[in-house]
């Protein structure tokens, strides 16, 4: 995608320093972001931290403290709603109790009095698979039905960009798994820009092709969803997108892209691609799911880490996989994830075990960020 600058505009969303203050109280902190033309983009993050203030400023339903907003290189900071090629589905659909589907689905073009509607329409509803349902009222729809026809009703406007704010939310967790596959299909069919706004890291996995982790008004990181899993920068991002050990550390030495870390007197070898001089203190983080367990001594993934010295602490059966948690000799609790294949035997809480990882799997962060 062309970059400002070289003569061409960038045909995306763009976002240039945009802050939003409410009083003394800033919601979105100099916010810089690029959202590509047909990308599916999930802004993720804890209640509070400016996730839907950012999509109601691009909405046009607040205007930005300061910064811009540019969308196929037309400015549109303070571009009225209707006047921007945006629409929003939120999590109530806000569909008109006494009209039927077709003509929920209708209601906007045959207000602007566009030509061709009911085609549209069936087209809309053939895209969500509602075509059967066309003369029932909202009421008669179930919870996932109706959200499909919030949806219609959004994109029969051909709007540049779809805001999605916690679309799912209303929807019960099995019904919210098939909506995020559904609308994943329709957003790849479809072709336009969605800007999904969510707290559930795993609905913006599953659907988002970037994902914007947001933290208290600014992004953290941002990137494909695999990319933030498996390398994380920060301590607040390891421990939204899943769950992670964090255990301390000290630099101790660096041959090419590896470093070698002193954890609590054992050696462990981390790729450490960013800079980290030796002496330093940082966080060794790695996945549960990314740890072996097995008897002291054994020989589990070698060249792997081996860390000696853990007592199984408790034990939790979940079927695909058994959890553990590990007390290790300095005291720290790591949690360890077994996938249920049947190879390996089953550890009992009191049981001496030892863990190892791939270094690949481990991930060394900022010491000077918090733990928690
Ligand atoms: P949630 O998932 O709970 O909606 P969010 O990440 O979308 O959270 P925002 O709704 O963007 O968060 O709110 C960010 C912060 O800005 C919150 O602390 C909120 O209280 C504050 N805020 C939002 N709108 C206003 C307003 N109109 N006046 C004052 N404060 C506001």
């Amino acid at each position: 995608t062309p970059a400002a600058g070289d003569g061409t505009t960038y045909d995306g969303l763009r976002l240039r320093g945009v802050t939003k203050s409410f009083g003394a109280f800033t919601a979105v902190r100099d916010l810089d972001l690029d959202i590509p033309r047909g990308s599916f983009f999930a802004l993720l993050g804890p209640s509070g931290c400016g996730k839907t203030t950012t999509l109601r400023m691009v909405a046009g339903l607040e205007a930005p403290t300061s910064g811009t907003i540019t969308l196929a290189g037309q400015d549109i900071t303070y571009a009225k709603p209707y006047r921007r090629p945006v629409n929003t589905v939120f999590q109530n659909y806000a569909l008109f109790p006494h009209l039927d589907i077709h003509e929920n689905v209708a209601f906007g073009l045959k207000r602007r009095k566009v030509s061709g509607v009911d085609e549209k329409v069936r087209e809309m509803l053939a895209l969500v698979e509602l075509e059967s349902q066309a003369r029932k009222r909202p009421m008669q729809l179930s919870g996932g039905q109706q959200q499909r026809v919030a949806l219609a009703r959004a994109l029969i406007n051909e709007p540049e960009v779809l805001l999605l704010d916690e679309p799912l939310g209303a929807l019960d967790l099995k019904l919210r798994r098939g909506m995020q596959i559904e609308l994943k299909r329709i957003q790849t069919e479809v072709g336009l820009t969605f800007v999904h706004v969510t707290h559930d890291q795993e609905e913006a996995m599953t659907m988002a092709d970037t994902v914007a982790v947001m933290n208290a008004g600014v992004i953290e990181q941002m990137g494909a969803p695999e990319e933030l899993y498996e390398n994380p920068h920060t301590t607040f991002v390891a421990n939204f997108l899943g769950q992670s050990n964090l255990i301390e550390g000290v630099v101790k030495s660096r041959s090419g892209d590896v470093v070698t870390v002193d954890m609590h007197g054992i050696d462990v070898s981390i790729p450490a691609a960013r800079t980290h001089a030796d002496g330093d203190k940082g966080w060794i983080g790695i996945r549960p799911e990314k740890v072996l367990i097995g008897d002291p001594g054994e020989e589990l993934d070698a060249p792997g880490n081996s860390i000696p010295g853990g007592v199984v602490s408790d034990v939790s059966f979940v079927g695909v996989s058994t959890q553990y948690l590990v007390r290790m000799p300095w005291g720290q609790e790591l949690q360890v994830f077994q996938q249920n294949t049947g190879h390996r035997r089953l550890y009992r809480t009191g049981e001496p075990v030892e863990l190892s990882w791939r270094p690949e799997y481990a991930f060394l962060l900022d010491f000077s960020q918090d733990a928690s």
